[in-house]
């Protein structure tokens, strides 16, 4: 791209985008690329809008360029040089003169959707359109502001000295113990999908202390939910001689700084409550509130739900906490037994382990926790869950390598990105979602 005004009009290549385009560039002469949201016709005069990714721009069509506009499909894409001038139009600053218009791509007079969002149609029809979908700025707006904070994550793991890592997605045995594994044919034996890099980043730790992973879980899960997928991403990191609070502490500046740059984006659609002044400012200045397990399990019971201690939270007990506490809350201290085996006790009180869930309202954001770093009871716990020391053996024998005791968390990126742009479907904030009866496009 390039903001600077060309002085002599030798080449077909686009000089600015779109919204590049000010009153300081009147009387220069310009090339815009992109397609045809709409076109006007009043006769002696005609006006294509014309978009690309940053935005739109009115130009005006005279003689024979009209002539050749009025037989262009909608959302066909175009290139068009013209002399940028003063404009009548509210909703512009400045409009383009067309002096020449080609044609580069005809778009069909019948499209699957209405990509301006002014014809509505459900999501399904727009997921199987996905990339025409896209041309709608609404929708546009939530991949760019999520290309974004993925730059924001970045930076911040890395002011922190944390190394990004790529563990491998094709493994050989049962990441966690768990069965909602995607299994396949690899070669003469069998491989499965990770459901997440946990077992990696643990034994990463041991030589490169602070790590963090951007990349897909795969679950097996036959949920039909808004809020699960089957292909997720998420980002993990996990980090030597930090305990899980520690872990919090980061999560929730990250989570601020994330707030603070899709706020200055102004690329989401600020109907989201979340970013009117009086509630941003509160949230991204007052610490999130910080609930052990036990005592939402007393506040669930104050309210009428029918739950005991050492159960685990149902949507319905979540639904009533995120009444309560509203916006982001965390959830520490969960009983043990309903964690995974390598999280670890708590010294004083062993029936309760070092981990937390960040909640937004009903929605479970984040899962960390501290991990069990001594061996011997890596093992009681594999055992306790029914889990054979032989299966998890190249993982255990890390252990036996000098581990520094660590923490770590993972965090559903899909579904933070739900809670930025205020929709409530997680497949609005995925490209090309994967649920149990979609696999294409
Ligand atoms: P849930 O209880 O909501 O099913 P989980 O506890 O099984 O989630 P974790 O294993 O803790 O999930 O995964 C870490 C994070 O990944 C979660 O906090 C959540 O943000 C996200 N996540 C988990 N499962 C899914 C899914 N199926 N689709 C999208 N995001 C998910
Ligand atoms: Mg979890």
């Amino acid at each position: 791209m390039t903001s600077t005004i060309p002085d002599k009009m030798n080449s077909t290549s686009r000089t600015h985008y779109a919204s590049q385009l000010t009153k300081e560039h009147i009387g220069f002469e310009v090339i815009v690329a992109g397609w045809i949201e709409d076109f006007r016709d009043i006769g002696k005069l005609g006006f294509i809008m014309l978009r690309d990714v940053s935005g739109l721009v009115q130009t005006v069509l005279k003689g024979e360029n009209l002539l050749l506009a009025r037989n262009i499909p909608r959302q066909s894409n175009v290139l068009i040089i013209g002399k940028v001038q003063d404009t009548k139009s509210k909703n512009f600053s400045v409009e383009l003169n067309v002096g020449e218009i080609i044609i580069l791509s005809e778009a069909s007079l019948t499209l699957p959707i209405d990509p301006t969002g002014r014809v509505e149609s459900n999501l399904d029809t727009r997921l199987d359109s996905r990339a025409l979908d896209l041309r709608n700025p609404k929708v546009l707006n939530i991949f760019v502001l999520r290309s974004g904070i993925l730059g924001v994550i970045r930076d911040f793991f890395s002011e922190r000295n944390f190394i990004e890592v790529n563990t491998p997605k094709i493994i050989g045995s049962a990441s966690e113990g768990g069965s909602n594994l995607f299994s396949f044919d690899y070669f003469k034996t069998k491989g499965y999908l990770a459901q997440s890099p946990q077992l990696y980043k643990e034994q990463l730790v041991l030589s490169l202390d602070r790590v963090f992973e951007i990349a897909p879980y795969f679950r097996a899960e036959n949920s039909h939910t808004l809020r699960h997928l089957n292909e997720f991403q998420s980002v993990d990191m996990e980090a030597a001689y930090l305990d899980y609070t520690a872990v919090m502490d980061l999560v929730e500046e990250m989570i601020k700084r994330i707030l603070v740059f899709t706020k200055d984006s102004k690329r989401i659609e600020f109907e989201n409550p979340l970013f009117e002044q009086k509630t941003f400012e509160n949230l991204t200045s007052k610490p999130f509130p910080r609930i052990r397990y036990e005592d939402c399990i007393t506040e669930l019971k104050k309210l009428g739900e029918k739950v005991e201690f050492g159960e685990d939270l149902s949507d319905a007990s979540l639904k009533k906490l995120g009444e309560k506490f509203d916006k982001f809350f965390f959830i520490l201290d969960w009983p043990l037994d309903l964690k995974p085996f390598y999280i670890h006790e708590k010294e004083d009180d062993p029936k309760i382990s070092k981990s937390f869930d960040l909640q937004f309202g009903y929605l479970e954001l984040v899962s960390g926790g501290t991990r069990q770093h001594d061996i011997s009871k890596l093992k009681s716990r594999l055992e306790a869950q029914g889990l054979s020391h032989q299966s998890f053996r190249d993982h255990l024998r890390v252990f036996e390598w000098g581990m520094p005791p660590h923490s770590g968390c993972g965090l559903g990126l899909d579904r933070l990105l739900m809670v930025l742009s205020g929709v409530n479907n997680i497949r609005e904030t995925v490209l090309y979602p994967r649920d149990t009866t979609r696999i294409s496009p």
